[in-house]
């Protein structure tokens, strides 16, 4: 049947993929929801029924992976754009995420997975970090599904002042992950489940014990902000629970920018994977990007937008960001010797791998997505060369250095197309736009009538909580409790 197959073809095709490399005007064949060949030429599938989908001189390469991203902050665009971390904390996400109804969370999601699609970006690991109710989970669940955005829908279990209290005890908060992934999720899902841990060192260790443990039976990917705060002991713990055996391989580390080389031992030990968000570690105060670190441990890390509170929620900014900030820092060890750096180290190359095959591999998919390899899941992005009026001399170095989400031309998830000719297609965007904008409206009153901390509030809150983490991790130690 011929609408079950898809021709990509007239454009510079980045596969990604070793032993295919670049194709200068090859085409891609789909077929269902798979990749079924790369040829050099269009001419190889001369014959064969299918849609063309013409690049018109474009750059072909795989979708996109962005390995965190909390799309239920959505609507709050921009919010934090002068914040630090302990800022961010205290008056956007505990202040806002308490007054965030699950009609609000259906809202957000569907407008983050969107934007994440309208991007290029075709697989998420969406960190939702605000289940309030049993329905906010299943409001995000079904946004995600209807985007048919490909991900990780990563439970939160950060606690909230939400009234009225959906969970009194942290147990109930893991039966209610449990329900979710019973009622919610199949095997073949294009949307599977995780869970995002509690921040490190904000609750009590036998909870958090309690959260791998749970996330062990469910058989599910788990992340954490692990080392998001150089320079403090909140959000550490590695020693601790690698102590008792609790962290499992392929736990997804987010930020990572304060581990000490013992730390890095630990992820790299535990066959730990990382996510980096270069925007919001820079700005809010968490520390460098740790992409060298990463390469050092061997650990090959992955991208990710975070929050659009801060920034802009397109991939290729980070890819952007990130390459030039490590680009920077390993010039200046150069310059520190009184001399000029003569080479770059890292190319526009690494930094496309790590958005791909870095992402992929990053939430356990690395077999289905992260290449356009035959056999792997159709997940294509076209990138139009319509804007510049010239064709790229070099397209990975425009797809990482000189790619906005403007320039996205054409985006396939599992072999279906979300956006063509620029623009999304089948969702009702009047409609989208309404309700997000009705959300907005209705958790900007809520929200008014809370407090905003001033600086000593901040600094008070802080320190609150580094106490709280000293007991939690000594916990660990406790008579009884220990190797
Ligand atoms: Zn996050």
């Amino acid at each position: 049947m011929s609408t079950n197959r898809k021709i990509i073809t007239n454009g510079y095709i980045i596969t990604m993929d070793d032993n295919l490399g670049d194709l200068p005007n090859g085409a891609v064949l789909i077929e269902g929801n798979k990749i079924v060949a790369v040829a050099e030429s269009a001419e190889d599938f001369t014959g064969i029924e299918a849609e063309v989908i013409d690049a018109e001189g474009g750059i072909i390469l795989p979708g996109i992976v962005d390995s965190h991203r909390h799309t239920w902050m959505s609507l709050l665009r921009a919010i934090s754009a002068d914040m630090s971390l302990p800022e961010f904390l205290v008056n956007t996400f505990y202040r806002i995420g308490s007054v965030v109804t699950a009609e609000d969370m259906g809202a957000a999601t569907l407008v983050g997975s969107l934007e994440a699609i309208d991007s290029g970006v075709t697989t998420i690991m969406d960190c939702c970090d605000c289940v309030n109710t049993p329905d906010h989970g299943i409001a995000a669940v079904e946004s995600l599904r209807q985007t048919g955005i490909r991900g990780v829908y990563a439970y939160g279990m950060q606690h909230y002042d939400f009234q009225p209290r959906a969970f009194h005890e942290h147990s109930e908060r893991l039966r209610d992950a449990e329900r979710l992934l019973k009622d919610q999720f199949s095997s073949d899902s294009l949307v599977k489940m995780g869970i995002l841990m509690s921040d490190y060192g904000t609750l009590p260790f036998e909870h958090s014990a309690a959260e791998f443990n749970k996330g062990a039976d469910m058989g599910v990917l788990m992340c954490s902000h692990t080392g998001a705060a150089t320079s403090s002991l909140l959000l550490k713990g590695l020693r601790e629970f690698k102590d008792h055996n609790l962290i499992r391989p392929n736990h997804l580390h987010i930020h990572c920018n304060g581990f000490t080389d013992p730390e890095w031992e630990i992820v790299k030990e535990t066959g730990g994977k990382v996510s980096i968000s270069p925007e919001t570690e820079m700005q809010m105060g968490m520390g460098h990007p740790p992409f060298r670190k990463s390469l050092e441990h061997g650990i090959m890390p992955s991208f990710s937008t975070d929050i659009v509170c801060v920034g802009s929620g397109d991939l290729f900014s980070q890819m952007r960001l990130g390459l030039q900030f490590q680009r920077t820092i390993d010039n200046d060890k150069v310059h520190a010797n009184g001399t000029m750096p003569m080479t770059i180290d890292l190319s526009v190359r690494d930094a496309l791998r790590w958005a791909t095959q870095g992402g992929a591999e990053a939430l356990g998919l690395g077999d289905e997505i992260g290449s356009l390899t035959p056999g792997k899941k159709a997940d294509v992005i076209i990138v139009s060369a319509k804007r510049s009026f010239v064709p790229s001399s070099y397209p990975a170095g425009t797809v990482v250095l000189q790619t906005t989400a403007a320039d996205v031309d054409t985006v396939i998830i599992d072999g279906e197309i979300k956006k063509r000719h620029g623009e999304l297609v089948g969702q009702d965007l009047f409609l989208v736009r309404a309700r997000a904008t009705q959300a907005l409206e209705r958790m900007r009153k809520a929200a008014e009538k809370l407090p905003l901390a001033d600086a000593a509030g901040i600094k008070q809150w802080w320190t609150i909580g580094e106490r709280m983490a000293t007991k939690s991790f000594g916990e660990a130690y406790k008579t009884g409790l220990m190797v």
